[in-house]
């Protein structure tokens, strides 16, 4: 299907001229109104600006788009939907094509992860990941178990039951008290022993025994859940040293304590295989994932429940519903068909080994930028990197954002900061003159940035 060209005035008139009615998601709405970034259409591995310019995305928009932008097979998917079934209500009644891609998810996933709850978002997930925990526990008896291990500097959206078990002080601050209970694992960046290691850190496993310290303040019988991102994203990518997962996992099963890994930007190839849990070798009981499973097309969320979790919710009387919890837009049609189709896309090209296939390439390349001035460390897995950058004194976020700011203006790059974080994820369909162009242009801004 051959893609309209928009023309340049086209693309602007697009554009009003107050922003002032959008109040914008975790945006600085001021700073950016008086000098907007827009971007307005995108294909492949670039979006382009409201000037037409081609901005190169090192970030998969954010951590959504695996296989590149407005791949015509997933266009045309959604189009085909919206004009067959647009809605079918989701409780009480069905429609296929939910059906299909639950399954279609549980042969992608670790063997026992064979059932799927559809959610709308990362976040409604995790807080559907907590609330089946905790019906869970109180099916087998134990509803007792009410308490949540998060970790620090976690991300889990924006949810109350998320932002509970968030550790990223900004987010939670100004909300009060959040869900009463939870407690968090240590982080496991550490700098002094870990900084500038390729792949994954050699130092840091023995911090899942952490765990234990919070299973002796709280016992155990008091503990629904441990969270963790198996890689966080969200606070500058932080990775687990071997064995760390691992032993987070035996831990839980000595004592009834479920696992679950929040994959909702580790899934879908971005470590080089469908989920990190495969990387890792190790099998959380519920897994929560959004982003990558329609290519960012359209939104969508999903949880994946072990058989033994499931299993227990299917006890009761067949005409009981077993889970009183669901979105008016759970499995919608034009999500499922976007989410087929990323399947179908990132199976036909072999996305999830090109991340593998081109991570050597993306380490080497990405450590060429150490030395660079303000350069602390960097820290790469799959094709996921990061640079962090010395924070300026008294003004720490600074020296990021002008980083970000540059490679957007100057050098035609997304990439995205978090604090002092540059963190890059780009599209998995990246060739090796964009890992290339990517550092380029990053050594470029962070020298001209100083
Ligand atoms: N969990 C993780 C690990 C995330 O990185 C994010 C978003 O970045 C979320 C949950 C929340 O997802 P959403 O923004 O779709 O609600």
């Amino acid at each position: 299907m051959p893609r309209p060209e928009p023309s340049l005035s086209t693309l602007a008139s697009q554009v009003p001229a107050d922003l002032d009615a959008y109040w914008m998601p975790f945006t600085a709405n001021r700073q950016f109104k008086a000098a907007p970034r827009l971007l307005v259409r995108a294909e492949g591995m670039y979006y382009h600006d409201v000037d037409d310019r081609p901005i190169l995305d090192g970030a998969a928009g954010l951590w959504c788009c695996n296989a590149g932008h407005a791949r015509p097979r997933i266009v045309q998917a959604i189009q085909q939907q919206a004009a067959t079934l647009d809605f079918a209500p989701p409780f009480q009644m069905g429609s296929p094509l939910p059906f299909v891609l639950a399954q279609r998810l549980a042969a992608l996933a670790p063997a026992s992860l064979n059932h799927v709850f559809f959610t709308n978002s990362g976040s409604e997930a995790v807080d559907t990941a907590m609330k089946i925990a905790l019906a869970y526990h109180r099916l087998r008896g134990e509803g007792q178990r009410t308490r949540f291990i998060g970790r620090e500097k976690a991300y889990h959206g924006v949810g109350f039951g998320g932002l509970s078990i968030g550790g990223l002080p900004n987010n939670r601050k100004t909300f009060g008290p959040l869900l009463a209970g939870s407690d968090f694992l240590r982080h496991t960046l550490d700098l002094e022993r870990n900084a500038f290691s390729p792949g994954l850190p050699r130092h840091g496993a023995e911090l899942a025994d952490d765990l234990e310290r919070l299973i002796a303040l709280h016992d155990a019988s008091t503990i629904a859940a441990v969270f963790v991102e198996p890689i966080a994203g969200s606070a500058g990518v932080i990775l687990p040293a071997p064995g760390y997962l691992q032993r987070l996992r035996e831990i839980c099963d000595q004592h009834g304590i479920l696992l679950v890994f929040d994959e909702v930007i580790t899934g879908f190839g971005r470590v080089g295989n469908a989920f990190a849990a495969q990387r890792f070798g190790v099998t959380p009981d519920l897994m929560t994932l959004a982003k990558g499973l329609t290519n960012g097309a359209v939104p969508m969320g999903a949880v994946l429940a072990s058989d033994a979790l499931h299993g227990a919710f299917m006890q009761g009387p067949p005409a009981a519903i077993e889970f009183f919890h669901g979105y008016t837009y759970s499995g919608h049609p034009l999500a499922c068909a976007a989410a087929l189709a990323a399947l179908d896309t990132y199976a036909e090209e072999h996305l999830f080994e090109r991340a593998l296939e081109l991570g050597d390439y993306w380490q080497e390349r990405l450590h060429s930028l150490r030395g660079l001035p303000h350069v602390v460390d960097i820290r790469n897995f799959g094709l996921i990197g990061a640079v962090e950058l010395m924070p300026r004194k008294d003004a720490p976020g600074a020296r990021g954002y002008e980083v970000f700011e540059r490679c957007f203006r100057d050098g035609q790059l997304l990439v995205r900061c978090t604090g002092d974080v540059i963190a890059l994820s780009p599209p998995l369909i990246l060739e090796r003159s964009h890992i290339d162009r990517i550092v380029d242009v990053l050594g470029e801004m962070i020298r001209a940035t100083g």
